[in-house]
């Protein structure tokens, strides 16, 4: 039996409403704004709300919360579809808030034949002026004491383009002294003549937020609607409407969002990074958002590990991206092919290998048991890494040096006899002798050597491209840094490189995984053509997240 985990506190809520008997059936949503792609924070709300409704038998609707007619487009309805099925969820129903314009509308209608509702002629700002502050209660509109038959006519007025954008409003009728300054008559309708990707024309008034949002859960029968805690002020608001109006009482809940140390994880500041042409577009590897991640090579494992491990609380915290690359490590240590890449070669020639020979040598491609195997040209010349020889090392040196030996990963032992150099004394060819006994899996040279090396035999090897990533801000925080987030851009977020790669990487597909061995974990990426293939570092092999814990 698995051990049996503590429930988060919305499990707690949903247990207990079920065993009440308040609800049947849990049914959530995931309701993105598509004004941009998705970024890591949403995935943890999306699995929230998908996890939830399906541990409990209940369902998720995809919700697209599409009252902003000005900056949605149906790209962002796309990749938000893509991201949350790569993640691996599926959702009941694909429903869009913009369906409710009429529905919304009529509950609008209602709210003012109930005197709940005005219309007020007042500017934005003499409405902001006076809504009081905190600590001091707002005055009345001049407006507010409109007849019902009065604000009917005036907001079906509206409806109909009678009135030019921002001349009139329609503002709930709560109160204007409210410790809560949400609730100081809200404007819930405004005049907007623009174009909306789904409804195209045919509306010129757009329901705000607060009047869209849990309108639309409740029309879905949303039992739990789980959101982020800014929105916990709004609650009060999304209580009362529902309430006036008498429909499906959805509750909502909320939950602390997700921040992450090195990154942004705002729509409005991804589309600068995109706009400003900072990264490559909304999947540049280094971006904060799904499909970066995606295209770095992050698989939808990782991710709900992270999210596992992150849990699910009401206190704002700011996690290590370290956990994050620590969850990609796990799962690319299972599934990772092995594969013998170096990045800055140098040439070894094995003076007595004979010329014009080569050999097959195999290796396993996996870590662990059941390993599929591969095969290894191996000839005379060989590439290795620089950072492998030394001319001079110090006595803790177990690579290669003169007069030392090292293993060839996969291949023989080898003693480095003498060195070839420019003249500007940089080193240009390794001589080295290989011992003929030592091959592996059947040495027999009764040799010990410390240090195992990873080379490519230079006739058999193909030339890659590789795109190594550092993180993309220079400080923790940068959203929350003085001045502006964009000053703290690491300017060397990437590096790029012509590698000399085992050849079986040829035959690379855009979902394997791969530990260049010594190297990092990398992943074919999209730009990658036929003939000339690119991979992006996924991670380093390093773990700095478990050494500072
Ligand atoms: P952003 O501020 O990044 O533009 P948003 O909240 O405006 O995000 P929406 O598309 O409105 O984005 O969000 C869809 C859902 O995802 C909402 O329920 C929201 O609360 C949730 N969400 C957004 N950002 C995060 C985050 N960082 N952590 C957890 N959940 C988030
Ligand atoms: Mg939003």
């Amino acid at each position: 039996m698995t051990e049996e985990k503590s429930l988060n506190f919305i499990e707690e809520i949903v247990e207990s409403d079920l065993a009440s008997g308040k609800y049947k059936n849990i049914v959530t949503r995931f309701p993105p704004e598509p004004n941009g792609y998705l970024h890591i924070g949403h995935a943890k709300s999306i699995t929230l709300n998908f996890s939830l409704a399906k541990k409990y038998g209940g369902y998720t609707n995809l919700r697209f919360d599409d009252t902003n007619p000005v900056t949605e487009d149906i790209e962002y309805v796309d990749s938000i579809k893509d991201d949350i099925r790569w993640l691996g969820f599926e959702w009941k129903q694909e429903l869009y808030a913009s369906d409710y314009f009429d529905q919304l509308f009529q509950f609008a209608l209602k709210l003012i034949k109930e005197g709940y509702a005005y219309v007020d002629d007042s500017t934005s700002e003499e409405i902001a002026t006076m809504k009081g502050t905190p600590t001091q209660p707002g005055v009345n509109s001049p407006f507010r004491s409109r007849s019902v038959e009065e604000n009917i006519s005036l907001f079906t007025q509206m409806k109909d383009g009678k009135f030019k954008d921002g001349e009139k409003v329609l503002r709930a009728k709560i109160d204007m002294s409210h410790t809560n300054m949400l609730m100081r008559d809200p404007v819930i309708y405004r005049i907007k003549h623009a174009h909306h990707h789904r409804t195209g024309n045919q509306w010129c008034i757009y329901p705000m937020y607060d009047f869209a949002h849990g309108q639309s859960d409740s029309i879905e029968n949303i039992t739990h609607s789980i959101c982020t805690l800014e929105f916990v002020p709004h609650r009060e608001l999304y209580d009362w409407l529902i309430q006036k109006l008498e429909i499906f009482p959805s509750h909502q809940y909320e939950f602390a969002r997700l921040n992450m140390t090195y990154t942004v994880m705002s729509k409005r500041k991804l589309l600068q990074l995109v706009n400003e042409k900072i990264v490559a577009g909304w999947d540049d590897p280094r971006m904060s958002t799904i499909s970066g991640f995606r295209r770095r090579g992050y698989t939808p494992e990782s991710i709900h590990l992270f999210c596992e491990k992150i849990g699910v609380a009401r206190r704002e915290n700011l996690i290590d991206i370290g956990l994050l690359e620590f969850c990609l490590r796990e799962h690319l240590n299972k599934i990772a092919l092995r594969k013998m890449v170096v990045l800055d070669p140098v040439k070894l020639i094995i003076t007595n290998y004979p010329e014009g020979q080569s050999e097959t040598l195999t290796s396993e491609d996996l870590h662990g048991e059941n390993s599929p195997i591969r095969n290894i040209p191996f000839s005379r010349e060989l590439w290795i890494e620089q950072e492998d020889f030394l001319e001079e090392p110090d006595k803790k040196w177990f690579r290669l040096a003169p007069g030392k030996m090292v293993r060839l990963k996969s291949a023989y032992i080898i003693q480095c006899d003498k060195v070839e150099k420019d003249n500007t004394g940089k080193v240009t060819e390794i001589h080295c002798s290989y011992i003929p006994n030592s091959k592996s899996g059947n040495d027999q040279s009764g040799l010990h050597v410390k240090g195992t090396i990873h080379w490519v035999s230079v006739q058999h090897a193909i030339d890659i491209e590789v795109r190594l990533y550092d993180r993309l801000f220079t400080i923790e925080d940068p959203a929350n840094a003085e001045g502006d987030f964009k000053d703290y851009i690491n300017p060397n977020s990437l590096k790029v490189k012509t590698a000399k790669a085992e050849p079986s990487l040829a035959n690379s597909h855009i979902d394997d995984r791969y530990q260049f061995i010594r190297k990092g974990y990398f992943c074919l990426d999209s730009d990658a053509k036929p003939q000339s293939p690119v991979f992006n570092l996924s991670v380093s092999l390093k773990d700095t997240f478990a050494k500072k814990k």
